[in-house]
């Protein structure tokens, strides 16, 4: 909080208040969520001092800084979850076919041993740098251990580390070995194709410049499991 006000420079002569004040408000104020939002609503009214006056008028000074403090903490809210609770208790365990085919086992084994792929799940995160958005797909593969995750967990648990302020690159390895620890995988892989909008909004204004990064762990670092990964990936989305 005191960085992103320090950031903000000095406000304007004809502002009312002074940047000093609304710091000593701001870091008044506990640690407490409530508390919290209400020094982020404190900390947008300061932003909103340093622009020109006709960009404020009286409607905007009243509302947006609370509607951008709540978007904010959405934005974040990934700090308030664990792994294990994104993942949940969505591990089903997988057995191996029983030695003796006319033995059934109990309960009856979910297959297991083939690579399981999710395309196309949408993340939306916060650019550390600039804090702007960047926003677009991951697509991960896990082999499965000795259990398999509950499908939209790997949804969940990316967008648990999405909702931070991050680095795409970082990111990316945060899913993989996040999915690969929740699901206690063999191995997984990750790309994540985004869009900044840092880079597209301003900057050197490239709307149409997509970023892509990957990352692998355990078996998906080998040739033939990353082959087959990779090739799910090449293969056009199928209407469903
Ligand atoms: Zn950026």
């Amino acid at each position: 909080m005191k960085a992103l006000a320090t950031s903000l420079g000095t406000p304007p002569s004809s502002s009312p208040r002074t940047l000093d004040a609304e710091l000593a408000a701001i870091e008044a104020t506990g640690s407490t969520s409530g508390e919290t939002d209400d020094a982020l609503v404190k900390a947008y009214s300061l932003l909103l001092d340093c622009l020109p006056a006709e960009a404020v008028p009286p409607h905007i000074r009243r509302d947006t800084p609370r509607r951008a403090a709540k978007a904010l903490r959405a934005m974040t809210s990934g700090y308030d979850v664990t792994l294990s609770e994104a993942s949940g208790a969505a591990l089903f365990a997988v057995r191996e076919p029983a030695a003796n085919p006319h033995k059934t086992p109990e309960p009856p084994p979910l297959p297991c041993g083939g690579l399981v792929v999710v395309r196309d799940i949408r993340v939306h995160s916060l650019c550390e740098h600039h804090l702007l958005p960047f926003f677009g797909r991951a697509h991960i593969g896990y082999l499965p251990g000795g259990a398999v995750l509950g499908l939209s967990k790997l949804a969940r648990v990316a967008d648990m580390f999405a909702r931070r302020l991050q680095m795409q690159e970082r990111l990316t390895h945060q899913i993989c070995e996040g999915i690969n620890e929740a699901a206690e995988a063999r191995g997984v892989a990750v790309v994540l194709e985004c869009s900044h909008m840092c880079m597209c909004g301003r900057g050197v204004r490239q709307p149409e410049a997509s970023t892509t990064t990957s990352a692998a762990v355990g078996a998906l670092c080998e040739p033939c499991w990353s082959t087959e990964f990779y090739g799910h990936l090449a293969r056009p989305a199928g209407r469903l």
